[in-house]
């Protein structure tokens, strides 16, 4: 076993999409980094979630030049807001140009990994272990992990945690630092990823049984999520249970079997952790926050997170101006609470519209005014369609 000593301006923990994106970013500026991944590559490439990088997103991947490598094409601009069965086409369609593109999270990863990697021959060390991080006030951070080879040390000028709700980055910070702001909604999604393409509209259904949607995950398959209890389990939701939920929440009795890759439970949550920075250490991504995934935000909010950040790194490493990186927390957290807030808005109008312990009939109701006010007030609808396209 050896051990290696080293420099980067910059070393990014966790090689998710926030930091392979600003890797990718940094690279193409000429500011060198070194991202550190505790997984193999072959973990990261399959890992599925988001399906869609709204417009901001793409906005922002074509002034960094990468759109057309990273991308795929337009989205559907439409979704079917379905209550009890009654669905109504909500056209999400804007003339100014850009539009969301459809991008799996995995297609994206695997896209950033081959621009990064094959390409631009950016340093992406996978499968690393016990990553540790020094950023004391008065000294300049150091990053030390070990691997197959020994242990390492890496001195650098700034560390960005990329590495999520469970990462070490955030956990360095010392206690009393960060002031968090979680809210819990209360119940979780079953999210099953099925072989059956969307064959008409994306889907979101408000019904007295509790929410379901379907989205498009690629030409063959597509993601179905169903709100369930927080103590819900996998073994609860057999595949027969699955498909007569979705007939039934969906209000359509037509909807065939079709095969079940994989299915999950996920806790709905906010949570905001401030400041996004302590020293030179920045928070990106899921490490910095979390939203609740109805209004599809959460990899969003993590690009413009690095967005933000990447200008502020390549401005503090070419002309030694610190300004925009000693106001990364306060630039992006007025825009990670608009999203909480529409985050917020669409769970809370979507779900428990049934359950009368959970006054259903009066949320079913307010689903309905709320939904109504978007199909009939150009002025609302237009809200929308802009916090769909990231614009607010
Ligand atoms: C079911 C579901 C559906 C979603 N749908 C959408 C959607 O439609 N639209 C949307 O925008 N968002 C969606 N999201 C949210 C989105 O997936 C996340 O917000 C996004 O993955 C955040 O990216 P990240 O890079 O910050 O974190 P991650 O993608 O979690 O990446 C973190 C990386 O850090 C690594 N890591 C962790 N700990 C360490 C460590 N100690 N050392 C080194 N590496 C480490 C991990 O292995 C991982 O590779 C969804 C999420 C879920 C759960």
């Amino acid at each position: 076993m050896s051990s290696s000593r080293e420099h980067s301006k910059v070393v990014i923990i966790g090689g998710g999409v926030s930091g392979l994106t600003l890797a990718t970013f940094l690279h193409k500026s000429g500011v060198p980094c070194i991202v550190l991944e505790r997984r193999e590559r072959a973990y990261v490439e399959v890992r599925q979630r988001a399906g869609v990088v709204e417009a901001r997103g793409v906005r922002m991947f074509e002034q960094w030049g990468l759109a057309d490598k990273l991308l795929g094409g337009p989205v559907a601009q439409t979704i079917d807001y379905r209550v009890n069965g009654n669905s109504r086409i909500f056209e999400m369609g804007v003339d100014d140009g850009t539009q969301g593109r459809f991008c799996t999270q995995q297609m994206l990863v695997n896209n950033l990994l081959r621009e990064l990697i094959d390409v631009m021959a950016g340093d992406v060390r996978f499968g690393v272990a016990d990553i540790a991080l020094r950023n004391d006030k008065d000294s300049r951070p150091q990053v030390t992990y070990a691997d197959a080879g020994g242990s390492h040390v890496i001195d650098c000028e700034h560390v960005v945690g990329c590495d999520g709700n469970l990462g070490v980055s955030r956990a360095s910070i010392p206690d009393g630092v960060l002031h968090t702001t979680t809210h819990e909604f209360g119940y979780a999604w079953l999210a099953a990823l099925v072989e059956a393409p969307v064959t008409g509209h994306p889907i979101m259904a408000v019904s007295d049984h509790g929410f379901a949607a379907q989205l498009p995950r690629g030409p063959h398959r597509s993601r179905y999520y169903l709100q369930c209890t927080l103590g819900d389990r996998i073994e609860d939701w057999p595949d027969e249970r699955l498909w007569d939920e979705i007939r039934l929440r969906m209000g359509d009795a037509a909807i065939g079997i079709a095969q079940v890759h994989d299915k999950d439970i996920i806790a709905l949550r906010s949570v905001v952790h401030a400041p996004m920075q302590y020293g030179n250490l920045f928070l990106a991504g899921d490490a910095a926050h979390l939203v609740p995934p109805t209004g599809a935000k959460g990899m969003n909010l993590a690009l413009h997170d690095v967005d933000v950040l990447a200008r502020a790194l390549v401005r503090a490493a070419v002309d030694g101006d610190r300004s925009m990186l000693d106001a990364y927390s306060d630039t992006c957290l007025p825009h990670v609470w608009k999203y909480q807030e529409f985050s917020a808005w669409m769970t809370d109008t979507m779900h428990d519209a049934g359950d009368p312990a959970l006054h259903g009939e009066f949320r079913q109701a307010i689903a309905r005014a709320r939904l109504d006010t978007l199909f009939e007030s150009p002025l609302a609808g237009r809200l929308h369609i802009e916090f769909q396209r990231g614009m607010v």
